[in-house]
């Protein structure tokens, strides 16, 4: 079974269930209006040992920092302001004091820098390996929160900075070697959170999502949301330094943001983004109107069978 058609199960057996006012499953966060035009946002992400760490390659203090970074860049992807954040942690006994509070450490300082409250969780002991769950609350004006289902054709794609270097980095860590600057760069990803309430903002903007999977995976749950499809110029694809081509479409980890924005205001949102945070928005290609995801090299048609990374699959 994959991640997603087991999520898919999940959307059906619940599906008659009131929502309670809620908008749930399949976005970056599930969406509360309030009733004076704003939101909350609700996400969850887990990281768990041997699966999305192992404990030899990162400080405690990084996978503190990482743990909350993973579910800002889902809030910012909504465009929203990250308010509150639940952690919930299993320890098995092999994990001293020291690790916690340096644990702890890295998740205060990120908590600190963008102003974040910890208002609740849970702790317990593990039998085997550390699992870490984080649940965070965010906060946007209604008419600001981006959804992946409202791409249209016409609309340029973009991405929010280089791909490919946390999947690089990944390599680095699987092959022993930890000390690289790629290794860190995936130990160590910089949600964009000021970038996506910036980009919330904006009318022109459509659909927005983080970049968890990979670019290969996680536009076709823009198009499948959307209803739509799209062709990705394969040299347009910021490439990371250090990474290659179909690392950048298909590395995870990368949590840059990945938007639609309309066609005739494109290139004055990209100019007006880079005037505010000194880097550009890349446009990597287009949305259309038939149901597929069409790869361009120079604007041929190749037949690529890439897909994102899935950490549920056994590799
Ligand atoms: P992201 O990568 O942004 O964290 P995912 O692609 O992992 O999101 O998840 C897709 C959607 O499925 C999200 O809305 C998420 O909240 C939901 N989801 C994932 N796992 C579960 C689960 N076990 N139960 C309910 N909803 C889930
Ligand atoms: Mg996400």
């Amino acid at each position: 079974m994959t991640e997603f058609g087991f999520i898919d199960s999940i959307v059906r057996r619940f599906a008659a269930l009131p929502a309670n006012g809620f908008e749930g499953i399949g976005d970056d966060c599930a969406i509360l209006p309030l009733g004076d035009g704003t939101a909350l946002l609700f996400t969850a992400d887990l990281l768990t040992e041997g699966v999305h760490f192992l404990r030899e390659a990162t400080s405690a203090r990084e996978l503190g920092r990482k743990a909350l970074a993973v579910n800002l860049s889902d809030v910012a992807a909504m465009g929203g302001r990250p308010v509150a954040t639940l952690l919930s942690l299993a320890l098995p006994e092999g994990v001293s004091e020291a690790w916690a509070q340096e644990f702890m450490e890295g998740y205060h300082e990120l908590s600190e820098r963008y102003g974040v409250a910890l208002i609740g969780g849970d702790t317990t002991r593990s039998s085997a390996g550390i699992t870490i769950n984080v649940t965070a609350l965010g906060r946007a004006d209604e008419a600001h929160v981006k959804r992946r289902s409202d791409a249209r054709p016409g609309d340029v794609i973009f991405v929010a900075g280089e791909l490919g270097a946390s999947g690089a980095g990944l390599r680095d860590i699987l092959a022993g070697h930890y000390g690289t600057p790629l290794a860190a760069q995936h130990r160590n990803p910089a949600p964009q959170v000021e970038e996506g309430q910036w980009l919330g903002a904006r009318r022109e903007v459509h659909a927005m999502m983080d970049l968890s999977d990979g670019l290969a995976s996680d536009i076709r749950h823009i198009l499948d949301r959307s209803e739509v499809g799209a062709q990705v110029e394969l040299t347009r694809i910021p490439v990371a330094e250090g990474a290659d081509l179909q690392t950048a479409a298909c590395g995870g980890e990368d949590y840059k943001l990945l938007l639609t924005a309309d066609g005739t205001r494109a290139e004055a949102l990209a100019a007006a983004y880079r005037e505010r945070f000194g880097g550009p928005l890349y446009p990597v290609g287009r949305i259309t109107t038939a149901h597929e995801l069409v790869w361009l090299r120079n604007g041929t048609p190749e037949t690529l069978d890439w897909h994102g990374f899935e950490h549920f699959k056994k590799r």
